[in-house]
């Protein structure tokens, strides 16, 4: 009898041509964060037409498709998680199948991800008599842009109950990684997102005469330098963390000391503790510096992004059972996490779950580039590789003995 591990793969392969297919469609025609409307069509569509035992379209209001797969035999719930949102990029990789809107494109690779997890879907309901319990399928929109929160939303909203979701999994294409092979870390993967703005007020005077006013350029630019001290004498040094202020403005003229000037900045940090303490350390020094200089400051501080922290156990699971798929050679524990953001993060902070990277890089198809960068493409032979490590993860997961733990 074939094995399931087979069974798998020779599924995912059967549809390649589909996968592409797909994958192609929605990478013509991307849409930007929150507007995923023709993305969330096609994608209900294809479910319904597999055959998949539920589809909930506009979740709580939203763009997202969540859909449900049943084994024969009643059993837990697992879930499986693609982001569908593009970026405000114009693409330059001059392919047949180059995104048809101007200015907007899938530089990264949320098409692929879409795509394969229609693959899963379909996969996962030839094999219905292969599994026990349910697969959730999360056709997230929104993972791009942190004002429209598209994980945070889902699960506000109860995505991961009814059935409750005992473990997520999900997949992120990587072009540093060849075509073939999957990567994970135990533990911290990716960083926080958080942003802040801070607005100094002083009191506007000519230039000639600062002692008459309040220089808040002064204030500002001590403020900054301050800032990163933040980083380096609050945060133990074996914890990563960036601050970083990316904009500022203020003033009219070099011979005017303004009124205010602002600046805006972002954080990141591989762990919950490390960023809960940050924006009181901020704020500390922020207000303390401009009341030095009998000016006075604003400091506003946006929640974006947790840290993604992949859960140990699930990791264990997923990187053994990748490794049985695939080959031992083929699973890759990845040595650094990445300071970039991901909303997956918001999930693990309420079920164990684990982000997988998938290779896409084929230095003969040109698929070298990074991802966000305008000519960023992928390797489609990844493709059924995606499907089929989602399908087979989630099948193994809702099989594993509890006894054993896996
Ligand atoms: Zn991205
Ligand atoms: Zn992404």
């Amino acid at each position: 009898m074939e094995e399931l591990k087979e069974l798998i793969l020779r599924s995912s392969l059967e549809i390649k041509e589909e996968l592409i297919r797909w994958r192609r469609h929605i990478h013509m025609y991307p849409e930007l964060s929150g507007r995923e409307f023709n993305t969330a069509e096609f994608v209900a569509e294809k479910l319904k037409n597999f055959g998949v035992d539920e589809v909930i379209e506009n979740f709580a209001g939203s763009t997202a498709v969540v859909a449900t797969v049943k084994g024969e035999k009643p059993g837990g719930c697992v879930a499986l998680r693609a982001d569908m949102d593009a970026l405000p990029t114009e693409e330059k990789t001059g392919k047949p199948y180059a995104s048809r809107i101007k200015g907007v494109m899938h530089s990264c690779g949320h098409d692929a991800h879409t795509a394969m997890l229609l693959g899963a879907a379909k996969v996962l309901c030839k094999l219905r008599k292969e599994f026990k319990g349910s697969v959730k399928l999360i056709f997230q929109p929104c993972e791009e842009r942190h004002d429209c929160k598209g994980a945070q939303w889902l699960v506000e909203h109860g995505v991961l109950e009814n059935p409750r979701v005992e473990a997520i999994f999900a997949l992120h294409v990587y072009p540093e990684l060849p075509t073939g092979y999957v990567g994970t870390r135990f533990g911290p993967m990716l960083a926080s997102a958080d942003v802040f703005k801070v607005v100094v007020k002083g009191k506007s005077t000519h230039a000639s005469r600062p002692h008459q006013g309040i220089d808040p350029v002064l204030i500002a630019a001590q403020t900054v330098n301050t800032l990163h001290h933040v980083v380096s004498r609050y945060v133990d040094p074996l914890e990563p963390a960036v601050l970083t202020v990316g904009k500022i403005r203020g003033g009219f003229a070099e011979n005017i000391i303004p009124d205010e000037v602002e600046f805006e900045g972002t954080v990141r940090t591989l762990s919950h503790q490390v960023r809960d303490r940050i924006p009181k350390q901020m704020e500390q020094a922020v207000k303390g510096i401009a009341a030095a200089y009998g000016g006075e400051c604003e400091f506003e501080f946006q929640w974006g992004t947790p840290p993604l922290i992949n859960d140990k156990e699930t990791t264990a699971f997923a990187v053994e059972k990748m490794k049985e798929l695939l080959g031992d050679e083929r699973v890759v524990i990845l040595e650094k996490p990445s300071m970039g953001g991901e909303d997956f993060s918001v999930y693990l902070k309420e079920v164990p779950g684990t982000f997988i990277r998938l290779g896409v890089r084929n230095e003969e198809k040109d698929t070298v580039y990074p991802l966000h960068n305008s000519r960023f493409d992928i390797d489609e032979d990844a493709l059924p590789i995606g499907t089929a490590v989602e399908a087979y993860l989630a099948i193994a997961w809702l099989n594993r003995s509890p006894k054993l733990g896996k």
